[in-house]
Formats: C-alpha cells, sequence, structure tokens
C-alpha cells in the first residue's frame, strides 16, 4: 500500500527493528532502563532543557504537560485548530479541571499576539488565572519561523505566563528551517516531540522541560496510566531515529513538492497549499472523487478526506511511488470519464 493518509502510518525499518531487539532493558518505573535513560538524557541536550520524560503518545504528551503546568482553575490559551484544544478529547478540561481559551489561528498557522492580548484576563475573582500559552509547530505542516517564538517569549515574560510547545512535527520545522532544536526551545519552556510520525518509530513522544516540570508530570503519566516497564524498546528505536531520520525529512518535502507539481496538471485538481510533508487539494465537485478514492484503494494506493485532500509524504512513500500515485490518479480519472461516472 502506499499510504498518503497520515505519517503516522510509518512502520519501524527492520534496522530499526534490530536496534529495537538488540536494546539493553529494565523496568522504566523503577527508572531502570538505560536504554530509556539514555534517549531521555539525549533528548535533554539536544533541547537544552534540564529533563526528558519518555510518554506514550503525542496526546499523553500534552496532557502530562498542561496538567504540569496549570493547576485547576487555570486557563492555557491555544488555537481553534490546535491539537491541544481540538483534537485531545478535552483531557485537561476533563481530567485536569483547566479552562481553554481557544483563539483563532491564523494562515499563517501563528496565534497573533494581538489576539492573545485581547482574550487576557486580570487577576480578579470573576477570571481562571492565566498561565500558560500553548502552540503548536508545525500546524499543518505549515513551519513558525524563530523570530515568532522569540516575539511570543517576550509577550509571556510581559503577561507572566509559560510556554508549552506541541512539536509534533518539530523536526520537520527544523530541517526546513535549517536550524538545531534548541534555537527554538530556547523560548519555549517545554516541548512535546512525536516519534511516531516522520520520524518512523511504532510509537512514542518526549516531553522536555525543567527538572522540576518533569517531575511533576511523572506522576501525572503514571496517573494517567502511563507508566511502562521495559519502554527501552522503544526508546532505542527513537535513538535509531534520531540517528537515521532526520535530515531525511527534507525528502519527504521534497517529495511533497513534486506530488504538487504534478497533479496541478491534472484536470479537476487543484493544490491549495503545499507545507512541509503535506499537499492540499480541492477536487473538483464536478469529480465523484469517493469513486476515485476507491478505485485507488484497489491499486493499492490510499488517501483521506471528502473533496478536499490532505496527501501527506513520509518514510514509506518514494519518489517512484509519487510519480506511480499521479499516474494512477490519471488512469482511474480517464476510466471514469469513459464510463461516465
Ligand atoms: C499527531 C499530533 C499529536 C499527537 O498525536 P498522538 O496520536 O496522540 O501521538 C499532537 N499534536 C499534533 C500537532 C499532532 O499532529
Amino acid at each position: 500500500m502506499i499510504d498518503f493518509r497520515s505519517d503516522t502510518v510509518t512502520r519501524p525499518t527492520d534496522a530499526m527493528k534490530q536496534a529495537m531487539i538488540n536494546a539493553p532493558l529494565g523496568d522504566d518505573v523503577y527508572g531502570d532502563d538505560p536504554s530509556v535513560n539514555a534517549l531521555e538524557q539525549r533528548l535533554a541536550d539536544m533541547t537544552g532543557f534540564e529533563a526528558a520524560m519518555i510518554v506514550n503518545s503525542g496526546t499523553q504528551s500534552n496532557l502530562c504537560a498542561l496538567l504540569a503546568h496549570c493547576a485547576r482553575g487555570d486557563e492555557y490559551i491555544t488555537g481553534q485548530g490546535y491539537h491541544t484544544y481540538l483534537y485531545e478529547a478535552g483531557g485537561a478540561a476533563v481530567l485536569g479541571s483547566i479552562v481553554p481559551q481557544p483563539i483563532a489561528v491564523q494562515a499563517s498557522g501563528e496565534l497573533a499576539l494581538e489576539d492573545i492580548a485581547a482574550v487576557l484576563k486580570e487577576n480578579d475573582q470573576h477570571f481562571a488565572m492565566r498561565r500558560l500559552l500553548s502552540l503548536e509547530n508545525t500546524h499543518c505542516g505549515k513551519v513558525i519561523p524563530l523570530d515568532y517564538f522569540q516575539h511570543a517569549r517576550t509577550f509571556a515574560d510581559e503577561h507572566g505566563f509559560a510556554i508549552h510547545l506541541d512539536g509534533a512535527r518539530i523536526f520537520n520545522a527544523v530541517v526546513e528551517l535549517g536550524i538545531e532544536l534548541k534555537d527554538i526551545c530556547q523560548y519555549v519552556d517545554s516541548i512535546s516531540i512525536c516519534f511516531s510520525k516522520g520520524l518512523g518509530t511504532p510509537m512514542g513522544s518526549v516531553l522536555c522541560g525543567s527538572k522540576a516540570l518533569i517531575q511533576r508530570a511523572r506522576r501525572l503519566r503514571k496517573m494517567v496510566g502511563g507508566g511502562t516497564r521495559q519502554a527501552g524498546m522503544i526508546a532505542s528505536a527513537m535513538d535509531y531515529a534520531l540517528d537515521h531520520h532526520i535530515s531525511r525529512l527534507k525528502d519527504d518535502h521534497t517529495h511533497a513538492k513534486l506530488f504538487a507539481s504534478l497533479i496541478k496538471d491534472v484536470e479537476g485538481f487543484a493544490v491549495t497549499a503545499v507545507n512541509t510533508n503535506m499537499v492540499y487539494v480541492d477536487i473538483d465537485p464536478a469529480l465523484n472523487s469517493e469513486l476515485l478514492k476507491q478505485l485507488l484503494k484497489a491499486e493499492g494506493i490510499l488517501v483521506s478526506g471528502g473533496r478536499s485532500w490532505r496527501i501527506v509524504t513520509h518514510l514509506d512513500i518514494s519518489e517512484a511511488d509519487i510519480i506511480y500515485t499521479v499516474e494512477t490518479i490519471k488512469d482511474c480519472l480517464s476510466l471514469m470519464q469513459q464510463a461516465k461516472v
């Protein structure tokens, strides 16, 4: 299958599996897993934070971060379309009694600092206490540049709140901007990084922050059932990904651009955006996009969306796959035209 639905569908390579098999293991809840400890230290060094903690998923990582930053009745400001507001089943509110204050996300993927200023609440008995700004990079594949974080930091310091960065795909931003992970992390108080997307591990995320924050987050991780034992098997996959799967993210971005440049000449397809490893295309209502999807599936090509597709490139998609896919789309379209469906 050539699977464009998400970069979460990547499977561990044989070399990654070998690293997992060879990993020295212990019980991580006891702090005894050497592979986990080494990975956490490596991430702390890479981000410039004091500490790091391996977590089962990005959602669990963000949840532990929000709950570690905020107490019951505190408020976090975030974007309407950001993961920490929209896609985490309301976990921060349900499990932490933390009040979300979502605001509109700009076309750039950023939150306008004026919009944040407009919802800032006084320290007054009527209001929830402002505690945290929760940002995202990349958002829908859009890279948020370094100077935005610099301004957000100044703003947060002026108004006395912390910044959490949902950096599920932060390495896509890092390779696109040609910077170091540290360069972004210096402006935030915590970061969550996913390894099961473009980096290709079977599961796992890492939360990084100060020693005190990660200590609180460890208790929270246990509380939500996220304390795992021989997690070194996952940590070793992550370690392998850091060595072998970061710079190649550039290839995914190149493949996304290639797909966009080929599909834009196909009648009925309009490219609306190409952001790092994601291509957004709109399909002419005159075309039966559902049927096209079915035909593509029969040819081993999976896409998601109705009339608007999000095509995600990743580790398991090659240049040849991109070319084959666009050719197959053309073939399916002419079949549909002949059959008048
Ligand atoms: C994927 C993703 C996450 C975490 O998702 P999980 O499936 O829980 O690992 C968090 N934030 C963003 C922006 C994401 O894209």
